[in-house]
């Protein structure tokens, strides 16, 4: 179905100035460019898009040949990536799915399309027409296509409507697109929770019993997915929705057990994600050291005292050991790059320092470079913490208070005497 450019919102307005000229460029040397996916349904929807994918009918050569700053990427699937400065605007090649539609199973065999012992597509470069393209795409709201000539939407699969009725509707049979991408569940909760789109019925009934299909997956994929499942702005959204399908069990597995342990882990998590949201709405810093460290506190505390009392390990060491296994486990399915590790780290080996009882020593935590993270740490644990909350509003006031008033509320909590003051020699008798 194509819609006309009077009867659609999307207008080249809302098109970024680089994505907008790569699309005008291939259109002008005779290529078709559309712009499709995520940029046509965010500007739908009335929101920014986070990027713009375009995609054409020049093979990635002929698009390399186009511009100057153009390189070719990817094993999976080879794009384009066009550099303006920082920006990359990525432009992909129309491709034929693996639908088991007629034309693409005669082109089987070719060296270009490869299925591993699990289904899993592990290369997919056949080229193919705009239909083909629009058919392997994930869901249909995704699959709406932009005409840089006619300004008209093509839709193939339904996505205005979706669009219409907020719907996350898988293109073809949901199982067996599972079975070939087992990412695309988590890529549906992620819309599902960053839009406030209902799952269709047939589109979410397989989840639960193909989340272990997840483990297929490499760890450093998954580790980008998780972090964009929390850093979409409706990161309690989509706790609740994995919790629901099944899908956190096999994502943070010990997070999964502590909150059956402990139920009020989930309010923490559910605070910790409301702070995320509330951050990435004042455009705020974000970081996934902080999301790690939130969802692995309570296993990290489970751990703890299993070593202590179980192998009477010495409280500091039953900490730094507890904190090694939580990760190393949790690497194994979502890798966790090395920097964000040694931050979880320090945020949790902070948390002592700022939780006891404040003396001169306590002060030092303040120039820690995790302090802030520490800081934010602390106050989310006293959230769901009462004990804790007489430290975090100390530390909350310590740090919107002037030079003056920091002395003075340390000289309070260490019972030093003023400065100024002559200080008496303590009589011997008093020490
Ligand atoms: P956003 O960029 O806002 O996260 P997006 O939908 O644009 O969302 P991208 O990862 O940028 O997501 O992918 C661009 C498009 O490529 C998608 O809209 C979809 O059409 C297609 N796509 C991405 N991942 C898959 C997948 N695993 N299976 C099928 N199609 C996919
Ligand atoms: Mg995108």
């Amino acid at each position: 179905m194509i819609t006309s450019r009077a009867e659609h919102t999307v207008s080249r307005k809302n098109i970024s100035p680089n994505p907008l000229k790569v699309l005008t460029h291939l259109s002008k040397s005779g290529y078709e460019a559309y712009l499709v996916g995520g940029g046509v349904r965010d500007i739908l929807l009335g929101l920014t898009p986070k990027d713009f994918d375009i995609a054409t009918d020049a093979k990635p050569n002929q698009i390399r040949s186009l511009f100057k700053n153009c390189r070719l990427i990817g094993r999976r699937f080879r794009l384009a990536h066009v550099f303006f400065g920082r920006e990359i605007v990525e432009v992909a090649t129309f491709r034929a799915g693996n639908e088991g539609d007629e034309n693409t199973t005669k082109r089987r065999g070719s060296q270009d399309h490869h299925t591993n012992e699990n289904g899993i597509v592990k290369r997919d470069n056949i080229f193919g027409t705009l239909e083909e393209d629009a058919w392997r795409r994930d869901i249909t709201i995704n699959a709406l296509y932009y005409n840089i000539k006619d300004f008209s939407i093509i839709d193939l699969t339904g996505g205005l409507k979706d669009i219409e009725s907020k719907t996350v509707r898988m293109i073809g049979e949901p199982q067996k697109r599972y079975t070939e991408d087992p990412v695309r569940m988590l890529r549906n909760i992620r819309l599902a929770a960053k839009l406030g789109f209902n799952i269709e019925e047939k589109t979410a009934a397989p989840i639960n019993s193909m989340a272990p299909h997840l483990r297929e997956i490499s760890n450093a994929r998954l580790f980008d997915e998780a972090v964009k499942l929390f850093h979409n702005g409706a990161a309690d959204q989509s706790f609740l929705l994995l919790e629901q399908y099944q899908l956190l069990d096999e994502l943070f597995p010990a997070t999964k057990q502590a909150i059956k342990k402990y139920p009020e882990t989930k309010r923490f998590i559910l605070k910790a994600c409301e702070n995320t949201n509330e951050r990435i709405l004042d455009n705020k810093t974000v970081t996934p050291a902080f999301l790690f460290a939130v969802m692995l506190w309570q296993p990290l505390q489970h751990q703890t005292t299993y070593l202590i009392e179980n192998e009477h390990l010495p409280p500091v060491e039953a900490k730094l050991n507890a904190a090694s296994m939580v990760l190393n486990e949790q690497n194994k399915i979502t890798a966790i790059p090395k920097r964000f590790t040694m931050a979880i780290r320090e945020i949790w080996q902070l948390q002592p320092r700022l939780a006891r009882d404040i003396d001169k020593r306590s002060l030092n935590a303040i120039t820690h470079p995790r302090f802030r993270a520490a800081y934010d740490f602390l106050l989310l644990r006293a959230e769901t913490n009462p004990a804790l909350q007489k430290n975090a509003q100390w530390w909350t006031e310590y740090q919107a208070a002037d030079a003056i008033q920091q002395a003075a509320m340390i000289r309070a909590v260490t019972k030093e005497p003023e400065r100024n003051k002559p200080k008496k020699k303590p009589k011997k008798t008093q020490a």
